[in-house]
């Protein structure tokens, strides 16, 4: 079965919560099964400063589902917890992002992978590096090519 590395993020409320509950959310999506799980860190804003700290971690999942119809549910559970897209590099309640799909190539309107702005993220390579450190290697020497 496919695996994928997802990057969630939150901060506002109970980040930490957030995440649990996301992680919970997704584990219980009968098409993906959470296979691992990175320490929960606190990082600061990217892009926009004045906004509270992060929470940030990475998960491995293991799905049926294909790149896109995965993005469909993240999107769903994203939703159903009650984010509203506002800002770029606003607060949010939750973010959770593709990092990668096994070791697919894809730029389209809705999807790039690798996540195209994970390689110069510290908040994502450092969780991700915890669980799959030869994935982090992939997406930066992928990510960063031209
Ligand atoms: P950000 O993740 O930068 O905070 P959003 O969560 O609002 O921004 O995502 C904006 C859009 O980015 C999504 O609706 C999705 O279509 C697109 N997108 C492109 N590539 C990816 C990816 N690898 N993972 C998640 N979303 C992606
Ligand atoms: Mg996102």
């Amino acid at each position: 079965m496919p695996t994928a590395w997802l990057s969630l993020g939150a901060n506002i409320g109970d980040p930490r919560a957030q995440l649990a509950e996301a992680v919970q959310r997704i584990d219980q999506n009968p098409d993906i099964t959470v296979v691992s799980q990175s320490s929960v860190l606190t990082t600061k804003p990217w892009g926009k400063t004045d906004q509270p700290d992060f929470a940030n971690m990475a998960i491995a999942v293991e799905t049926t589902l294909d790149p896109i119809d995965l993005l469909d549910g993240l999107l769903g559970i994203e939703l159903a917890m009650g984010r509203v897209r506002k800002e770029v590099w606003g607060p949010r309640l939750i973010d959770i992002d593709i990092i990668a799909y096994e070791r697919v190539q894809l730029k389209t309107d809705r999807l790039t992978l690798p996540h195209p702005h994970a390689h110069e993220r510290d908040f994502v390579t450092d969780p991700l590096s915890e669980i799959a450190p030869e994935v982090t290697e992939w997406v930066i020497a992928t990510a960063a090519r031209p």
